[in-house]
């Protein structure tokens, strides 16, 4: 058989090992690998994620490098894109992993339909999840919209084992490669963008670490510590290597099985299946970015853009723990999960503010932002989502804080010890409070922000009826 060469289209999957696209591409001859920025990702980038992504795409170029072969950056929409390279280099091929979310699947959708009309081979590969989004379904064949038989039902199917890393060889001929410095990635962070670079290790190799780190030593206080806000280092910190593909859910899969059923392990394994249930809700509600997911929730009252969200923002709520974890996002691009689902709370609760307002600052701050994971944990939190935490569980962020940062280490270090400091000198110059530290009063008490919530959904069940099972 004479070989082919294929361009493997790298999107949310930067890394050689268990790469099935690139393994199949792989196995018929020269392999193009290429990055498209192109307008559906970029639309989708936050000012974190871009950063996040440059020094992403610079360890993948390197590590292509080192295996022989050599990533190109183009930017543009990407059928042309993939159009112009195919032209210039004779591929016959085009390869890529799956994605979740709505409009890549209608990009991606598109772009399979018009290349095979040109008679070119255009396939896309799973690996984004331990199972493809559309496997599981219930007895009535229809996707799970409730996690605990979801989980069940994932535990009876086998995760297949992660794919070797790939034996590469590079297409002759010199292929025009932009240059990602004139891609001005890390321009929406300003100033802020050399500390917040600082705060991550990109690449797969620096994923594996991780997560060699993790199961050497806080995996066994997982199930103790993972909700304590004073202690970060509990969690395996692998989710921006996830989000960009730096590493396969596969792969940690295998690594966590390896552990032998030991509870930590075994509790990280149960988030990996949080996270593909979030992809399958994504894959079968394109919507749910934007939409409550429980459409009924259209009738809740909530506020749209307001000055006490933009308190929200920049952490000067009066709440310390919420300003704590405002701050801990501005400063590093991360936050606890138990400090998501305050925040989260706070916003949509006590401050009745949609959602996706929150989700969207959100999606600009996050080194971790995952489509999925976000539009899930948001809607879990605000009552508007699957398997939905029940509205009236309203969080009190003080007695949560006095449980999972019992000696208040977690606020200190953000609200006057060293966190504090990074955030002040990485905080845009118009966060007027951010310049001391004299702490704000509450926009609202808690218990008349509590109040003030379950009124709006004892009116929104008035209008719409029983809403569901949880409220
Ligand atoms: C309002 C809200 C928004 C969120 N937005 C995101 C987001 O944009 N990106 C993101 O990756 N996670 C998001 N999460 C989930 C969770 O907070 C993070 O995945 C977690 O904090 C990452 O830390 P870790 O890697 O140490 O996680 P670990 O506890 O070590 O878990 C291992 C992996 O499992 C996945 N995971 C863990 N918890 C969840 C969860 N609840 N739902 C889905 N997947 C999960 C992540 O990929 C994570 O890296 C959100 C949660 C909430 C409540």
């Amino acid at each position: 058989m004479s070989a082919i060469t294929s361009i493997v289209w790298f999107r949310r999957d930067l890394r050689l090992s268990d790469h099935e696209a690139l393994l199949a591409a792989a196995a018929e001859g020269p392999v193009l690998p290429l990055f498209i920025l192109d307008p559906v990702t970029d639309a989708a980038l936050s000012g974190a994620q871009r950063l996040r992504l440059k020094a992403s795409l610079i360890v993948l170029a390197a590590d292509l490098k080192a295996a022989g072969s050599r990533l190109i950056l183009r930017r543009g929409e990407a059928l042309a894109t993939l159009l112009t390279l195919i032209a210039e280099s004779g591929a016959r091929a085009v390869r890529w992993t799956r994605l979740t979310d709505g409009p890549s699947i209608a990009r991606d959708t598109r772009v399979k339909a018009a290349l095979k009309a040109q008679g070119v081979t255009a396939e896309s590969h799973g690996g984004l999840t331990l199972l493809d989004p559309w496997r599981l379904k219930t007895g009535a064949g229809a996707p799970y919209r409730v996690f605990t038989p979801f989980l069940r039902a994932l535990t009876q199917e086998t995760v297949a084992a992660p794919l070797p890393r790939v034996r590469l060889a590079a297409p002759e001929g010199g292929i025009a490669s932009e240059d990602i410095e004139r891609w001005r990635l890390d321009a929406p962070m300003g100033p802020a963008a050399p500390a917040l670079a600082d705060r991550f290790r990109p690449g797969e190799a620096a994923a594996r670490d991780r997560l060699d780190e993790w199961l050497d030593g806080p995996a066994a206080r997982y199930p103790e510590d993972r909700d304590r806000l004073d202690r970060p280092e509990a969690g395996t910190g692998l989710s921006d290597h996830l989000a960009l593909g730096e590493i396969s859910p596969r792969t940690i899969w295998a690594a966590l099985d390896r552990a032998g059923g030991a509870a930590g392990p075994e509790a990280v394994r149960r988030q990996l299946v949080w996270r593909d249930f979030a992809h399958s809700l994504l894959f079968h509600d394109p919507e749910m970015e934007r939409e409550n997911w429980r459409r009924e929730w259209a009738a809740f009252p909530w506020r749209g853009e307001n000055d006490d969200a933009e308190r929200w923002r920049r952490g000067e709520t009066g709440v310390d723990v919420i300003d704590a974890a405002m701050r801990e996002l501005w400063a590093t691009g991360r936050m606890h999960n138990r400090a998501r689902m305050l925040v989260a709370s706070y916003l949509t609760k006590h401050l009745l503010t949609h959602w996706r307002i929150g989700a969207e600052w959100f999606r600009e701050t996050l080194i971790d932002w995952d489509p999925a994971n976000n539009a899930m944990g948001w809607q879990w939190v605000a009552g508007s989502g699957p398997d939905a935490a029940p509205f009236f569980r309203i969080f009190n962020p003080e007695t949560q804080a006095g449980r999972f940062d019992p000696d208040g280490a977690y606020r200190d270090h953000w609200l006057t010890g060293a966190g504090a400091e990074t955030f002040r000198a990485m905080s845009p110059k118009d966060w007027r409070k951010a310049a001391h530290d004299e702490r704000p009063a509450p926009m609202i008490g808690l218990k008349a922000g509590r109040e003030r919530a379950l009124e709006a959904w004892a009116r929104m069940r008035e209008k719409t009826g029983a809403v569901s099972a949880e409220g």
